[in-house]
């Protein structure tokens, strides 16, 4: 029964461990030997990374295997799990098309390449059996070329059916000596209607008010309730969601418990600012939106309420959900008694 909506997850970090091993089993000879048996690969791929540049590093594992011939198998294999253990009924999927062109191109040659890798990503998503409605975010990247992120936020407008939004990865540390450039793009993207989302506030390195006023929704953006409280009043005034992946902190570092968390949510709570719980990278980090929703519970983060308020809030912020509501099912179990 598809409930759910997911916001913030990349491509690269959707692939769960299991589904990856075999790929390089049957692939993939060099990986193979390095990784012959699943139990190392997967405490391999999912143990925590001290930074989150450490922790990026490992996109790069599986981006080099995300290629045009190879993204079909992944991602019919990604909503097939989406559809069946997660129950999601709309995802927002994202990821630098840069990174899964030919690397022997020339930059001009890649850059030509990323609008196949468009619609195969948009073409791959529509599976009818498990009929998730997904949207691509295309993500402009802290350590590559001007050019490159200028021609993301083109293929953005572009493709208006299958990509929903821009959005700026690759570490929040990496943005400080380009914020006049970031700001030109997120600029020249709102100005054609393509909507926006960043990540952001994600560690305490990388908080820049200059570019908040630029974003539609917020990745991630914890440090704001946990350290510049004050700018949360301007945040709910824009209608800004945050996307809070709870797992991810704990995978990079940056937060040592869950603890703070209930900071967030309160914090935002109080603000009147809407929160989207997210998986950022479920596959790497064997956790499942429905399981990012249980932990909060159990270890007592937030309430069955806040829960629910979360979780309307996810199609309420989503940028190309069809309906003006939450699926029906999803409505009637908050008409349930407590
Ligand atoms: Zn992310």
């Amino acid at each position: 029964m598809p409930l759910y909506a997911e916001l913030h997850r990349h491509l690269g970090g959707a692939i769960v461990p299991r589904i990856l091993w075999r790929y390089f089993h049957r692939n993939s000879q060099d990986l193979a030997d390095r990784f012959p048996e699943y139990p190392e690969f997967e405490d391999f791929y999912t143990r925590p990374r001290n930074t989150l540049d450490e922790y990026l590093e490992l996109h790069t594992l599986v981006e080099n295997t995300q290629t045009p011939d190879t993204l079909p198998y992944f991602i019919y294999r990604l909503i097939r799990g989406a559809y069946i253990f997660e129950n999601l009924a709309y995802l927002e999927l994202r990821y630098t098309p840069y990174l899964r062109t030919d690397e022997t191109l020339s930059q001009w040659e890649r850059i030509d390449q990323m609008s196949e890798i468009v619609e195969i990503v948009g073409r791959a998503s529509q599976v009818k059996e498990y009929p998730i409605v997904t949207r691509q975010i295309l993500c402009m990247h802290s350590r590559l070329p001007d050019e490159v992120n200028r021609a993301i936020v083109d293929l953005a407008a572009a493709y208006p059916d299958y990509v929903c939004a821009i959005d700026l990865a690759g570490g929040d540390v990496h943005y400080a000596d380009r914020l006049d450039e970031f700001i030109r793009l997120y600029d020249n993207a709102r100005s054609r209607g393509i909507k926006t989302t960043g990540h952001l506030y994600e560690t305490t390195d990388g908080c820049y008010p200059e570019l908040l006023p630029y974003l539609m929704r917020i990745g991630h953006g914890i440090q704001i309730p946990l350290h510049y409280p004050e700018l949360l009043p301007e945040v709910a005034r824009r209608g800004q969601c945050l996307e809070v992946c709870p797992t991810t902190y704990f995978k990079t570092g940056t937060l040592e418990s869950m603890n703070p968390l209930k900071i967030v949510f309160d914090r935002c709570f109080d603000a009147g600012v809407d929160i989207a719980i997210c998986t950022d990278n479920a596959g790497l980090h064997n956790v499942r939106l429905p399981f990012e929703y249980e932990n909060l519970l159990t270890q007592d983060i937030i309430s069955f309420q806040q829960l629910q308020a979360c979780q309307q809030a996810s199609f309420r912020h989503a940028f190309a959900w069809p309906h003006p509501q939450p699926p029906a099912q999803m409505l009637t179990g908050l008409l349930a008694p407590v």
